[in-house]
């Protein structure tokens, strides 16, 4: 970035990292048209590589999808190795258009696309991991692992192929926006299509037909009243009651045809312990007592399950110690933690920032709470053994 590595005066390492972030676009290719120059995270992994390789970390690469990797780096200990910690916040950020790729310093916050979702918590977890491995005081026996994910924002092949690579930590710090928070549990994402299914005929003798809109009428409204009264009943301590959401609704060709299909698609926001199986039972049932049908089918390519860590794990307990945060908290969108946590990998969620700047047009960090993040990050290292 010509013109930005100047050292500006006040500007503290970890902020300057997220500045040099900012500015190496890394939007997901999901978002964008074939080979646009925004797309992919390579840009970030090599400049990552390179400020953890001068820090004396041990850099690798893995190859995820075509030009697509995530990149690791560790901070080993001196004897041998008795704990790992996964860090694990992701590289790509949703699309922008050209100007929020340069950094804006404005009333003590840093703006720029990846500001807080997440490239503020890749600086402020490599910062410390960088400032640990300079230092005296670094962990005798905790190997640290940092981990920049791909393809977070779309399907997550970054943290799917990371799981499925065998890889084992005591417990992944999953970065996200969370105001300093250590959550423990969120919420899953369920995709199905529903489909009805008619008799087509002329309009003028509708009789003859049998009319798939109409039927789908009845169950949308069946699932936006009934389902929807019926999920609020059950409540999670951390999460409160699954929701869901007709999103999508297509059916007919045209006004003189009695139509005979007629498809929705609906996004069930789940808790813990409820799968793709236990939603259609329910939906199934409910539609049946009201005497309508539908061929129930998945729209998503893969599961995006809850999150639900034990809080009472030694680590987790440790890590909520350091933070000074006496209970876990949950949050309502699903990330890469569900992912590593089926994986094996006891899995929270942590980072600076707040998610209701995720994802707008004026995507901001607090300076404060980016250098807060870090301590603290650098605080918890420190306390392992
Ligand atoms: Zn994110």
């Amino acid at each position: 970035m010509p013109g930005f590595c100047q050292p500006v005066r006040h500007m503290t390492r970890t902020e300057k990292l997220l500045a040099e972030l900012i500015a190496l676009p890394s939007v997901n290719p999901a978002f964008l048209p074939p080979r646009h120059p925004f797309a992919g995270e390579r840009r970030v992994s090599d400049f990552l590589a390179s400020v953890a390789a001068h820090a004396g970390l041990e850099v690798e690469f893995h190859d995820v999808l075509p030009g697509r990797r995530n990149f690791i780096a560790r901070l080993l200990p001196r004897n041998k190795i008795q704990q790992t910690i996964l860090l694990a916040p992701h590289m790509d950020t949703v699309g922008a258009d050209g100007t929020k790729f340069i950094p804006q310093r404005k009333n003590g916050r840093l703006y720029g696309r990846g500001a807080c979702d997440t490239k503020g918590t890749i600086a402020a977890m490599l910062e410390a991991v960088c400032e640990l491995a300079g230092s005296k005081s670094r962990p005798q026996s905790a190997q640290i692992v940092f981990a920049g994910l791909i393809d977070e924002e779309n399907a997550q092949a970054g943290s799917r192929a990371l799981a499925a690579s065998g890889f084992k930590a005591d417990l992944a710090i999953v970065g996200e926006p969370t105001k300093l928070q250590v959550i423990t549990a969120h919420k899953g994402s369920l995709w199905l299509q529903l489909q009805t299914h008619g008799k087509a005929a002329h309009s003028a003798y509708p009789h003859l037909g049998k009319n798939a809109v109409h039927e789908m009428a009845h169950i949308v409204d069946a699932i936006e009243s009934d389902y929807a009264a019926q999920l609020k009943k059950r409540k999670h301590k951390l999460l409160g009651a699954g929701t869901v959401n007709v999103g999508k609704i297509s059916g007919g060709t045209q006004p003189n045809i009695v139509p005979d299909a007629c498809t929705i698609e609906i996004d069930r926001r789940t808790l813990p312990g409820e799968t793709e199986t236990s939603v259609r039972r329910e939906i199934t049932a409910l539609l049946a007592s009201k005497k309508l049908s539908a061929k129930i089918s998945s729209a998503q390519h893969a599961p995006a399950l809850a999150l639900e860590t034990d809080h009472r794990l030694p680590l987790v307990q440790k890590f909520l110690r350091s933070v000074r945060q006496s209970r876990p908290a949950g949050v309502n969108y699903f990330c890469d933690a569900a992912v590593l946590a089926a994986g094996g990998i006891p899995s929270v969620v942590f980072g600076p920032g707040d998610i209701a700047q995720a994802h707008t047009v004026d995507e901001w960090i607090s300076l404060a709470e980016l250098e807060r993040a870090k301590d603290l990050l650098t605080g918890f290292f420190r306390s392992l053994p």
